[in-house]
């Protein structure tokens, strides 16, 4: 039982190591949705997260990829997981637009992204025996 304690506590410290920094995440997909029929299928702003889908904030990802309430930045913007989407599978984001204009205009491209842990401060368990 003692060491089991030791080996959680070990990965615990590495864990915080690994929170206090942005991650690079190297090049992914990128396409864009809107809340019409085509790309939301009848889900128009709803998202996976409960929270209503906004422009220049909002992302679909894959969840095995980047945990749903991650910030992610691309490119100068700093956007938050919060939707799912069939299509959206691996290295892959779907960025969310108000209107279908700016999805077809957006397109598919391919950029860098980073994701930066949201968690800065410093949780402090004291655990007692
Ligand atoms: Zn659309």
């Amino acid at each position: 039982m003692r060491k089991l304690l030791i080996g959680m506590s070990l990965l615990f410290a590495v864990s915080i190591n690994v929170n206090a920094k942005s991650i690079n995440m190297g090049e992914f997909k990128l396409t864009a949705y809107c809340p019409c029929e085509e790309c939301s299928e009848g889900y128009g702003r709803q998202t996976h997260s409960g929270k209503s889908a906004r422009s220049n904030h909002t992302i679909a990802v894959d969840p095995d990829v980047i945990n749903i309430g991650s910030k992610v930045k691309i490119g100068k913007t700093i956007y938050t997981a919060e939707d799912v989407g069939g299509k959206i599978c691996g290295d892959h984001i779907d960025i969310f637009f108000d209107t279908h204009e700016e999805v077809e205009d957006f397109g598919t491209k391919h950029k860098n992204v980073k994701v930066i842990r949201k968690d800065k401060k410093k949780k402090k368990h004291k655990k007692k025996k």
